[in-house]
């Protein structure tokens, strides 16, 4: 079936148009009704710019330079800034790692939420006070009716998340974009928080996109996901698949540096050497400074997106049969 989000060749820069940073660079990602699609990556490798892209809010300095985003058969970046507003926060929900600052703190919680669905649900203004509270019992907050009257200063971390939760689901959003949604939780309240997303969706059908460092989360609620590097997606696959097989150097790295008891549920643990700046002048593969298999074509040549299986591609030279003979690939794929 045809998917709920379509990215193609997504390209977003940073800056002086003189002199730009590409910060996401030709990106494909697929999103099907329903699913859980993590993005997977250290910091600074592009994700959250990917998310931002998807929602136009990119900042002052950054703009999309190529690609296509399609959500059904609205092509989102050919709207008018009037019609993603009405998309934003209506088909696609979206949360991020600070619940904070993006609460007003001299509104209460329960006129916030109001807001979201006087702007989203078209209700009548006497159906709104009651709709609050479904929201705010759907997201699991004890004792809604007095909720509603508190400010978010009153609220512990895990609470505003859960705000900021049913604030997205006013419009009754296609698909929720959660950027590190429970990065800045304790333990406990993380694994609560990811366990509510994960029956929302249940009850009413989203995708959500999710993007995280977190190897542990992604084990828990992703159904596929694409991992992320310097600007790059390197590696596309199930979660079955990629904790069975890793296609990617960078992917295996990232598995092997977890110790196997924590293998799933683990962060990601630090490997050798560093995320490459984006303003670097990219010649060949962007991982080779870090790979243990980088080969000479692999300093010299960019390889390309390479379907391995059945919804499984990866980035990397060691799959290229083509560039056997260059330097490239080994006759057996690793
Ligand atoms: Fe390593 Fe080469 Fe594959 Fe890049 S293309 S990940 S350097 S083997
Ligand atoms: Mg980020």
């Amino acid at each position: 079936t045809a998917p709920l989000l379509s990215v193609e060749g997504l390209k977003t820069q940073l800056g002086d148009a003189s002199r730009p940073v590409t910060v996401v660079d030709g990106q494909d990602v697929h999103i099907q009704a329903g699913e859980t699609f993590a993005l997977l990556g250290e910091s600074g490798c592009g994700k959250s710019m990917t998310a931002l892209s998807l929602m136009r809010l990119l900042p002052p300095s950054g703009r999309i330079a190529a690609g296509a985003v399609r959500l059904r058969d609205t092509d989102l970046l050919r709207l008018t800034e009037a019609e993603m507003r009405r998309v934003r926060g209506g088909r696609m929900g979206m949360i991020f790692q600070e619940p904070q600052t993006s609460l007003n703190p001299v509104m209460t919680v329960g006129d916030q939420i109001a807001e979201a669905v006087r702007i989203h649900e078209g209700r009548s203004r006497a159906q709104v006070p009651e709709r609050v509270v479904e929201l705010l019992r759907a997201v699991g907050i004890p004792d809604p009716e007095q909720r509603v009257k508190e400010f978010p200063h009153q609220l512990s971390g895990g609470m505003k998340q859960r705000i900021m939760i049913a604030m997205a689901l006013a419009g009754d959003p296609e698909l929720l974009i959660a950027d590190e949604p429970t990065t800045a939780l304790d333990v406990t309240i993380q694994a609560q928080v990811l366990r509510l997303l994960k029956d929302l969706q249940r009850e009413t059908g989203m995708a959500v996109l999710l993007i995280t460092h977190d190897l542990g989360v992604v084990a828990e609620t992703a159904d596929r996901l694409a991992v992320m590097y310097a600007g790059h997606i390197v590696e596309t696959a199930s979660v079955a698949d990629f904790f069975a097989s890793p296609a990617h150097p960078y992917s295996r790295r990232l598995l092997q540096s977890l110790p196997a008891a924590e293998k799933r549920s683990g962060r990601l643990a630090v490997i050798p050497g560093r995320v490459p700046r984006l303003d670097t002048v990219f010649k060949g593969c962007r991982f080779a400074d870090r790979c243990p298999a980088a080969m000479d074509i692999c300093r010299t040549q960019a390889p390309r997106w390479l379907e391995i299986a059945g919804g499984h591609g990866a980035r990397c030279f060691l799959w290229d049969s083509q560039a056997a003979g260059q330097g490239g690939s080994p006759a057996e794929p690793p």
